[in-house]
Parts: structure tokens; C-alpha cells; sequence
């Protein structure tokens, strides 16, 4: 039974990764993270974060490092691509903060990445590992095993899958074959905050809801750089995260939007491409001491930004649960599960449905617009208490 006395096993060293092995710290758990990477790094420019992870951020001591590197932005807005008139918007003053106790913030994901590394490095809880490429794993005696690329072997008392989208733990534990492609493609680029036009530098987080097309932009750091992501439908297809994009495509697809979009993207040569893909909901992703978090577990469209906010209340679920079950993590881990997969499978399926109203065209895209800016700010709010107003568990 040695191995239930090791450190918990966590697979994969991005935003859910840390995230986990701090919530376990912050507990009194070690934990070792094993990352296939040579260096622990995020990729890709920025994230938004919603008032439901500030929450988490509280609990996990993060407030003030997030806080110093994070843009609060004024408002978000909904713009019409066509028209470019304004559809909607939710101001992030005084009311919302009244409403749901703690703010929406705007950070480059570089920046919340290495607040938690930093955590993690500090707190002497947490064994960084790099170049650890997992292969395989199970459950062994009273612990577990997972094998390496490399051959190696490396015993733990449980272990964390929070290795992304194309999950080798999730094949072990849920075997569901591949992630789904959804046919959206997301162009994503940073540009210097002064070659934004004047008019459009505005401190705010803005979405232009076009015809099969979006595109988001806001400001990042001390908004001395601003964030693109423009997103089309397209049937190409190319397994894979992260490469680059091609400009012509990009323009020929938002050929029919406003002046103002054509301008931002036209200001961008060099474009990274991300092909979209989620999964169906499940709520079985643990088996005994083995358990998914973040993107292995629900990876989702990122229509309502909030693939990295719920690997982080993940984090802080499972480390809750590990000591309620007082280090049970079979127990704990089957608890974790049932606390989250409602709330994770909400978002996945209904980022689908926001991707249907961003890109909604003809009839549908004006009904969009009556419906949205008929609003009060009050039922703006409210429409996202689900959301913003949780999780239940914290
Ligand atoms: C265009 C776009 C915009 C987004 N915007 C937002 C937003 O505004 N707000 C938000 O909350 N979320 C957003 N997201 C989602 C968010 O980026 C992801 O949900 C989040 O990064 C998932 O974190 P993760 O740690 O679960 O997975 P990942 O970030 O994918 O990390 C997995 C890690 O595991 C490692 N790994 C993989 N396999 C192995 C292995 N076999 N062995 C060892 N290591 C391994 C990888 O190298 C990687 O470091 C967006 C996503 C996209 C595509």
C-alpha cells in the first residue's frame, strides 16, 4: 500500500494541471506534474474570466497576483457585423459587482498560466516535471501507475488526467474515441493597442456577431496590446492545435462584414489557427483512483469563455472532495464527478448554442438583435446567473 502515501500523479501542466496540483497543496496533498513539453508554457493570447473563477481565485489564494496582470473591462459588447450597429451590452460597473460578488477581468493566458506556476513553486507542494510524455496508465496495489514515452515508470496514490483536448488518460478511462470537430475555425493575434483605430480602441471586451463569422477583440496587460480571435465556419479540416492560418481565407469569409471588422483584420499578418472541436457531455470520467479535469474531462466550444474558468473549479471541487473523503480519492473522485458533470456539460452544450447566435444570418440574425437588445440590463444579468453566479459547491 505504499503508493497511496506517494504524491498524486497529475497529468498535463496547463491551466487545469497547475490549477489542480494547487487546489491539492492548498489542502496539504503533494503532488508531482508530469508535462510532455520541454517548458511549462501557454500558448495563444487571451482569456476572459468570468466572475465564477474570481471565486475560485479567492479560494486559491490567487486574487492579487490575477489581479495586477488582468484588464477589468467597462462593458461587453455585442456588435452586429453587418451594420455595425451596437446589439447589446452588459455594463461591468457597480451593479454587476453588487450582483455577483466579484468581478469579469480580461488577461493574457501567458500571465494566469504563470501566476499559477508561481503558486505552485512557492507553496513546496508541487514536483514540476518536463519532457514527461504519459502513455499509459492504472491502477496498481493501493495507488496507481503511469508509464512514459520514454519507459519509464512512475508510482503515485491517485491520478489527475488534465492533459487537454486529445487526452491519452481519457482513452484509458473513458475510451470514447476521438473529439468532434465542429467545422468552426478561430484565427487568433495579437496586435500593438496603437495600430487599433481610435474609434474601436475602446477598454471594453467586443463581439461583432456576423453571418457564420465572429470576431471578438480587447484589450490586454495595461492595454498596451489588444486581443483578436476571429471565428468562420470552414469544412477544412487539420487535426491539431495551433498552427498558423491563412490571411486570403480569413478575408474572403468576412468579406460581407462592416468596415470597422474588415479594418481590425486587415491590421494582423500572421495569424494562428485553432480547428474547434468539443465532446457530447458524459458524467462517468473517473474510474477508481483515475479522474479527468479541464479539457480531458469536458472540452467545449469556446463561444462562452469558460474552458479554462471550469478547469479551475474543477481544481478546487476535487481538492475539496479528496478531504471530505479524507484522501478516500476512489470516493472523492466519484463525488467530484457527480458534482460537476451537470454544471460542465451546461456550458458545453450551451456554448453551442451561443456559437448559433453569434453567427446567426438573414431572418435569424435580425431576430437575434431584437431579441438581444430588447433586454433590460437587469435580464442581461440574470440570463447569466447560471453561469456567473456559481459554482454551487463553493
Ligand atoms: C480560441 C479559444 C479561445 C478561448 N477562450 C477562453 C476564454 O476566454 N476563457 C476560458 O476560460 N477558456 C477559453 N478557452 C478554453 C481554454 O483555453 C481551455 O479550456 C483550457 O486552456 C484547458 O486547459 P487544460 O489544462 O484542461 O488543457 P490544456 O491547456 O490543453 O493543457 C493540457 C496540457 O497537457 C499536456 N499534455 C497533453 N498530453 C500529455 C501527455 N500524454 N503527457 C504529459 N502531458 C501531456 C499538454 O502539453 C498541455 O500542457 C479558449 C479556447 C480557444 C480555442
Amino acid at each position: 500500500m505504499a503508493a497511496a502515501h506517494e504524491p498524486v500523479i497529475v497529468v498535463g501542466g496547463g491551466i487545469g494541471g497547475l490549477a489542480a496540483a494547487l487546489a491539492l497543496a492548498r489542502k496539504g496533498l503533494r503532488s508531482r506534474v508530469l508535462e510532455q513539453a520541454p517548458e511549462f508554457k501557454e500558448i495563444g493570447a487571451g482569456i476572459q474570466l468570468g466572475p465564477n473563477v474570481f471565486k475560485m481565485f479567492a479560494r486559491l489564494g490567487l486574487t492579487d497576483a490575477i489581479s495586477r496582470m488582468a484588464w477589468f473591462p467597462d462593458r461587453l459588447v455585442m456588435m452586429d457585423c453587418v451594420t455595425a450597429a451596437e446589439v447589446t451590452r452588459i455594463t461591468i460597473g457597480k451593479d454587476f459587482l453588487d450582483h455577483f460578488k466579484f468581478p469579469y477581468a480580461l488577461i493574457h493566458r501567458a500571465d494566469l498560466h504563470q501566476a499559477i506556476l508561481e503558486a505552485c513553486r512557492q507553496c513546496g507542494m508541487v514536483e514540476l516535471e518536463t519532457l514527461r510524455k504519459v502513455t499509459g496508465a492504472a491502477e496498481r496495489g493501493g495507488g496507481v501507475a503511469v508509464t512514459l514515452a520514454d519507459g519509464g515508470t512512475i508510482e503515485g496514490a491517485a491520478l489527475i488526467g488534465a492533459d487537454g483536448l486529445w487526452s491519452t488518460v481519457r482513452g484509458i478511462i473513458a475510451n470514447d474515441g476521438a473529439p468532434r470537430v465542429s467545422g468552426h475555425i478561430a484565427y487568433r493575434a495579437v496586435l500593438a493597442s496603437e495600430e487599433v483605430p481610435e474609434r474601436l480602441r475602446l477598454g471594453s471586451m467586443v463581439i461583432w456577431a456576423g453571418e457564420k463569422t465572429h470576431l471578438v477583440h480587447y484589450p490586454l496587460r495595461s492595454g498596451e496590446i489588444t486581443n483578436l480571435v476571429a471565428v468562420f465556419h470552414s469544412n477544412r479540416y487539420e487535426e491539431g492545435w495551433d498552427s498558423y492560418g491563412d490571411p486570403a481565407e480569413l478575408h474572403e469569409r468576412f468579406a460581407g462584414t462592416c468596415e470597422e471588422v474588415r479594418t481590425m483584420l486587415g491590421k494582423i499578418e500572421q495569424w494562428r489557427m485553432w480547428v474547434l472541436c468539443d465532446r457530447e457531455p458524459i458524467k462517468i470520467w473517473s474510474r477508481g483512483r483515475m479522474t479527468l479535469l479541464g479539457d480531458a474531462a469536458h472540452p467545449m466550444l469556446q463561444y462562452l469563455a469558460q474552458g479554462a474558468c471550469m478547469a479551475i473549479e474543477d481544481a478546487v471541487c476535487l481538492a475539496d472532495k479528496v478531504v471530505e473523503r479524507q484522501g478516500d480519492f476512489a470516493a472523492a473522485f466519484g463525488d467530484y464527478q457527480s458534482t460537476r458533470y451537470l454544471r460542465t456539460g451546461r456550458v458545453q452544450v450551451m456554448a453551442r448554442v451561443y456559437g448559433e447566435i453569434y453567427h446567426a444570418a438573414g431572418v435569424t440574425r435580425e431576430l437575434r438583435n431584437q431579441w438581444l437588445g430588447a433586454r433590460t440590463p437587469q435580464e442581461g444579468m440574470a440570463g447569466m446567473e447560471w453561469l456567473y453566479g456559481g459554482p454551487d459547491f463553493a
